[in-house]
């Protein structure tokens, strides 16, 4: 069973880093019952839950190497609750008591480890979109097409899965108001999009959702720079309405329930 959540408002701030933590663990209106653990509210638990995913999924990224060190940054939605990865910590290194969130505004409500410097990014999803899961990462083959183009040539009909050909955002310093703003133009109608010089983001339902798009965004990048680096050819291109087809048969994609 995972820890119980620690809040911001007790007073106590440890050092920053993980496995600098210590102090009072028990959770939110909760005192620690002699030998034994406090009982945990409903809604502690389902954040104890969502963090650990939140968790596995920023291993992920660098696992399959989308990132490198503490680049990219994931979190979750639960509520007006957002769970999101600490600034600068190695994911390998996160446990249940790193917990961190913040509500909409960005005032951090639980944890006491810095949180993402992407929250303008992250924040301006939730508020704009039905999202409960943002995924960034700086995935080579991305990185790359976003220095390129102001837009992934459309080259696989996967772009449908993120709601058309995918734009690239203008590129603005990374945690500013600015790059949040020129992310939001890029996602319009989409679930993901390029940062210019600098990387990936995607939303989604779920955090295997937006990681999956992430994962898809990557590779159509890839695909991209291979077909396009045969001298003397380029490849063909889908037109949007192939695109808007491919959108509609996805909805019937996979198992039927
Ligand atoms: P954080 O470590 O603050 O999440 O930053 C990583 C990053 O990718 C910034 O764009
Ligand atoms: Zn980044």
């Amino acid at each position: 069973m995972a820890e119980p959540l620690r809040n911001t408002d007790d007073g106590d701030r440890p050092g920053r880093g993980a496995g600098h933590r210590g102090g009072d663990r028990t959770g939110p209106g909760g005192g620690r019952p002699a030998g034994g653990r406090a009982a945990e509210p409903a809604e502690a638990q389902d954040a104890a839950r969502l963090w650990a995913d939140v968790v596995a999924t920023a291993r992920r990224t660098v696992a399959d190497g989308l990132v490198v060190g503490t680049s990219g940054n994931v979190s979750a939605r639960l509520g007006d609750l957002v769970l999101v990865t600490p600034s600068g910590v190695p994911y390998d290194r996160l446990t249940p008591a790193d917990l961190t969130g913040v509500d909409l505004t960005g005032r951090q409500v639980l944890g006491t480890l810095v949180p993402t410097s992407e929250l303008p990014l992250h924040l301006a999803v939730y508020r704009t979109t039905d999202a409960r899961a943002v995924v960034h990462t700086h995935a080579v083959h991305a990185t790359a097409v976003s220095t390129l183009v102001p837009e992934l040539p459309s080259v696989h009909y996967m772009a449908a899965a993120l709601g058309g050909p995918v734009r690239v955002a203008p590129y603005a310093a990374y945690g500013t108001d600015e790059l949040a703003g020129n992310m939001l133009g890029a996602l319009a109608g989409r679930s993901g999009c390029l940062l210019q010089n600098h990387g990936t983001i995607t939303y989604g339902a779920t955090l295997d959702q937006a990681y999956d798009r992430t994962a898809q965004l990557e590779w159509m990048c890839r695909l991209w720079l291979t077909a396009s680096s045969v001298p003397g050819l380029a490849p063909s291109l889908l037109t949007e309405a192939q695109l808007a087809e491919v959108g509609e048969r996805l909805k019937g994609y996979g198992q039927r329930r």
